[in-house]
């Protein structure tokens, strides 16, 4: 990095940073990328091998034209690089019907589910109790179980999506500066311009992308403060209690069961590497807050089998971690996202709190990124994601 005034800095280069620094490498601009550590890397919130994709979102009809954009880009994206980044192995949702949920934006996650596919025409089946039995011997069940099935829905590739995206950014012109915090972001002055502040030296540009995921509120004006929460979450691997070839991507997909104890809600994946990678799965927590700086990335004993225990009751593993992993969720007062302007200052835009839930859609926010910073219209509807809604200014 030779340069120290740009068009464009982008803060943070995980999901969203990544996407937007390739979706701005063909502007003509000159885009500069920081990232404090080497992305893609663990210490954030876009590592663990796997997301979840699904174009019925139970969090808010409003997503699903931002998921199809991203599912348009992976696939671009595939072709561009010759990787694997989205594996369409279908979606399961499933559980006690008609069962209340929280934490997700809705109080009814499944019912939600089948409107959204409805509505948008979302190719799915509706599975009865027994046809559930049927199909997923992997699971075990209480008795009343019902299952949403999608048959575009499956996982994408975390860690190589955001490689991909930034070795492509690279190689058409954008500077990429790792290993290098940013410690402030002002303005210059007014609505004009911003001064980033990092250990290795200072830049300026005319607009910088704050997408620095759990360490966002840092660069916000103390208003922000407290409006977003870091909840730490565990990712495992188990070994598989029934043949792994059960859990391939041939035989089985991602899926999540809701449930209306949050502890019986959990979530996973196929088994992408044999029985030696195990069986992925997590269950979620909005209980105890944490923060980048002092968060726990070890994984208690005690942990392991608190999950055991409660996993252990639908799922068909056997009491041994393989693995796991510590990730954190920035999470907003609705658990939607913000990707917007910051209040009083236009020439900041934000795009990171995502609740837990925003990977699938990180290719599409790359592309409104770029939109927003050229002046253009973005091409999906971001209204509902917008600073306003928090009424705080
Ligand atoms: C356990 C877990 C499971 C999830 N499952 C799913 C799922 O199944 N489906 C789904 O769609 N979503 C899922 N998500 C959510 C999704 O992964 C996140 O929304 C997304 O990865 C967040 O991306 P980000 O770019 O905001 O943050 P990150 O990827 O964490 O990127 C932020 C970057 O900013 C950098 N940074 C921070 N501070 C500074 C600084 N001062 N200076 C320089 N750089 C800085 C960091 O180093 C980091 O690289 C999950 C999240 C977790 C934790």
């Amino acid at each position: 990095v030779g340069n120290s005034v740009y068009d464009i800095i982008i803060v943070g280069l995980g999901a969203m940073g990544s996407a937007a620094a390739y979706q701005l490498s063909q502007s003509g601009k000159r885009v500069l990328g920081i990232d404090q550590f080497i992305p893609p890397h663990t210490n954030g919130s876009s590592h663990g091998d796997t997301r979840i994709t699904r174009e019925a979102i139970g969090e808010g009809r409003v997503y699903t034209p931002l998921v199809r954009l991203s599912n348009l880009i992976w696939e671009d994206l595939e072709k561009e690089t010759g990787k694997d980044l989205l594996t369409r192995c279908g979606g399961l949702v499933f559980g006690p019907e008609h069962v209340e949920t929280g934490r997700h934006g809705t109080s009814d996650f499944l019912g939600e589910t089948i409107a959204a596919a409805g509505e948008w025409g979302i190719e799915h089946q509706i599975l009865s109790h027994q046809e559930l039995v049927k199909r997923y011997p992997q699971f075990k069940y209480q008795g009343n179980e019902i299952g949403y099935f999608e048959t575009g829905a499956g996982f994408v590739r975390p860690e190589r999506c955001v490689q991909a995206q930034l070795e492509l950014a690279a190689s058409r012109g954008v500077a990429l500066l790792y290993n290098t915090p940013v410690l402030k972001i002002e303005p210059k002055g007014g609505a004009d311009g911003v001064v980033v502040t990092t250990t290795s030296g200072i830049y300026e540009s005319e607009i910088a992308i704050i997408s620095a995921g759990a360490c966002l509120a840092e660069f916000l004006p103390n208003v922000w403060n407290s409006t977003f929460e870091i909840y730490r979450q565990v990712l495992y691997w188990f070994e598989p209690g029934i043949d792994i070839e059960a859990f391939s991507t041939k035989n089985f997909g991602v899926y999540i069961r809701i449930d209306h104890e949050p502890q019986n809600m959990f979530y996973g994946f196929p088994a992408i590497d044999g029985a030696t990678g195990g069986v992925k799965f997590a269950a979620e927590q909005f209980e105890t807050v944490s923060n980048f700086d002092t968060l726990d990335r070890k994984v208690a004993v005690r942990e392991i089998e608190s999950i055991y225990q409660h996993v252990g009751k639908y799922l068909r593993i056997k009491p041994h971690c393989i693995r796991s992993a510590v990730c954190m969720y920035t999470v907003t007062p609705d658990l939607n996202f913000v990707i917007d302007r910051l209040p009083k200052y236009p020439q900041m835009i934000v795009a990171s709190p995502c609740s837990g839930h925003g990977f699938k859609h990180s290719a599409g926010v790359g592309r409104i990124l770029k939109e927003l910073t050229l002046g253009q219209n973005p091409s999906v509807d971001i209204s509902s994601f917008s600073f306003d809604r928090f009424g705080k200014h």
